[in-house]
């Protein structure tokens, strides 16, 4: 037995035959995505569309894979990765009909905890290499939650003397060994030990602190992790076995305790209560009063690992994202990442249904389009509760989207719990971006963008900035062109776009771009009607120097030149 990772794992298939072997899985991790490939599999949660840049992202973010395909396949593209330091998820190959399980990677993250459970329910075997696992039936580097492992290397040392024959002592409490197949012994040399005492690294023993203790600091201590490392050495107290820092509430957004946080490689908690030692105490009052080495610092040990979920509360966090258009592959990682952490999701109804598909854990506020300052408090309330909050936009957040309204809902709101909440706005590929990548490139020089809705600005002032960027020359890109409330302002915009622009500007209009049943249409400034444009279709219409060519797969490649006025020799 050892710890499972605690993300969900990814299930990549590559064919419809591998469906059933998938979905007989999925059963074992309910929270699983299944993944399959673009055209070749109905019935998927994700599609992709390029195998190797999916399984390479997957593990890059730390995901657990299992993959119904040829173990060859998933080694040659994992391979680039195995070098770099960073993440090593489980990793496994499972035969397309269910007959093999093969782990691969991952030994200290428990891919053969996971590789024994998908073989027990496959009913078939799990290709066990790993000998101290074989032989002991756990992974001895490799504890459970809670618990920390000294040193990766003398452990190593240490199984390889277990399995060459020599016995062992358990020292200290380790109920997740009682049913390991130890060759135990009270007067063997070799001992695991488990506790939270500072002890020196020896090769006879392998060291396993319980995550058992919490320091409790005020927030405005200078060199805050010397000063909590000193603290426990002077206790006697490992490092290893520290489980959080807890502050005050009141400190709850001071960088200088997340940064600390952050080195010492711990989460922090925080409670109200006038000194450290208050603190500790109303987080943790069956325990003995806690150490107090100094000023504003105060230790308390708990007989067991913490749970951290249980002390106090956590820093609330909100992130506004942007999906980009659509397509999976054209959001960033670092969304994806934040979805997955995500306990409330909220946003327009569509573009919620686009980030999924969620876990059940994970709670989604589905509300209408125009209730923006509406859910951006109540992103907030949500946040300042210590829940981790996502606002979802298409495209970039920033761009006619929730960033700002997020924003002005803070720049309102006198609330201290609110400004206190982790605040994060994380970009997408905007539509006038998206579509221009693949007409080519329409906006390749000066250009301006705008909203031609006249929901939340007068008319006027729209009419008034249209004429100045044509009048400056400005490529354009036109978002909420045209709506069913708002039937005849294109038509208008496009009259005053006209006296400026000949008719055989190009003009590129895409539709639904990076979504399905997407369309991409390049016509004139003379051929353009209202009527060909709807609202979920992007604008871009060129400056006097965008021109077009016919591309060799037909239809047109439109750009406009990085030069203005002087061309540039050669
Ligand atoms: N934040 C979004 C824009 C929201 S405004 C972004 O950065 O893309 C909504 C308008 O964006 C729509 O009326 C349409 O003009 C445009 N739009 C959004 N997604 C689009 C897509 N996939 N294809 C074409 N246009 C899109």
């Amino acid at each position: 037995m050892g710890a499972t990772s605690i993300k969900a794992p990814a299930i990549v298939i590559l064919s419809k035959g591998a469906l059933s072997t998938a979905q007989r899985i999925q059963r074992l991790y309910p929270d699983a995505l299944i993944y399959g490939l673009a055209d070749r599999v109905e019935g998927a949660d994700r599609s992709y569309t390029e195998f190797g840049a999916t399984l390479r992202s997957l593990y890059q973010q730390d995901t657990p894979i299992i993959a119904l395909c040829a173990a060859g396949i998933v080694i040659r593209t994992l391979a680039p990765l195995l070098l770099e330091k960073g993440a090593e998820p489980p990793v496994l190959a499972v035969a397309e009909d269910g007959s093999a399980v093969v782990p691969l990677l991952g030994g200290l993250a428990g891919v053969n905890v996971m590789a024994r459970a998908i073989a027990a329910g496959l009913k078939t075997n799990a290709a066990i290499t790993t000998s101290g696992e074989l032989r002991f039936g756990t992974c001895l580097l490799n504890p459970p939650p809670g618990y920390t492992l000294g040193d990766l290397e003398l452990g190593k040392r240490f199984v390889s003397d277990l399995l060459s024959g020599e016995t062992v002592r358990i020292e200290g409490e380790a109920p997740w060994l009682a049913k390991a197949q130890l060759p135990e012994d009270e007067r063997a040399q070799l001992a695991i030990h488990v506790g939270n005492a500072e002890r020196e690294p020896s090769a006879h023993e392998l060291l396993i602190y319980p995550r058992n203790v919490l320091v409790s600091v005020d927030a405005h201590i200078e060199n805050l992790v010397n000063v909590v490392r000193a603290a426990l050495h002077d206790s006697r107290i490992a490092l290893q076995s520290l489980a959080c820092l807890l502050a005050s509430e009141t400190v709850m957004a001071a960088s200088a305790l997340h940064v600390a946080a952050q080195e010492l490689g711990v989460p922090v908690r925080f409670t109200s209560g006038v000194s450290a030692s208050d603190r500790a105490q109303r987080v943790l009052p069956q325990l003995l009063p806690p150490i107090t080495p100094r000023d504003g610092i105060a230790i308390a040990v708990a007989p067991q690992p913490l749970d951290i979920e249980r002390i106090g509360t956590g820093r609330g966090r909100l992130a506004v994202i942007g999906l980009g258009p659509g397509a999976a592959e054209f959001m960033i990682p670092a969304v994806k990442a934040e979805l997955a952490r995500a306990n409330d999701v909220l946003g327009y109804e569509t573009y919620v249904r686009m980030a999924g598909p969620f876990r059940a854990d994970q709670v989604l506020h589905c509300t209408d389009n125009r209730e923006e300052m509406q859910r951006a408090r109540h992103a907030f309330e949500l946040a300042a509760q210590g829940r981790s909050v996502v606002v979802v936009s298409s495209g970039d957040p920033g761009v006619f989207a929730m960033a700002a309204a997020v924003l002005e809902a803070l720049h309102e709101s006198d609330d201290p719990r609110w400004h206190a909440v982790d605040l994060e706005i994380l970009p997408g590929v905007s539509a006038s971006l998206a579509t221009a990548a693949q007409a080519g490139a329409p906006l390749g020089h000066d250009f301006c963008v705008m909203s031609l809705s006249d929901n939340l600005k007068p008319w006027d002032i729209i009419e008034k900035r249209l004429d100045l960027a044509c009048q400056a020359d400005l490529a354009l890109a036109f978002y909420n062109p045209i709506s069913r409330s708002r039937p005849w302002q294109l038509g208008r915009a496009l009259e005053i776009v006209r006296q400026h622009r000949v008719p055989a500007t190009p003009v590129t209009l895409g539709r639904d771009i990076g979504r399905p049943g997407q369309t991409l249409r390049v016509i004139t400034l003379g051929e353009l009607t209202p009527e060909q444009v709807d609202m979920r279709t992007m604008v871009l219409v060129g400056s006097s120097l965008t021109t077009r060519f016919p591309r060799a797969e037909g239809r047109h490649w439109v750009y406009t030149p990085r030069w203005y006025g002087i061309k540039p020799a050669g």
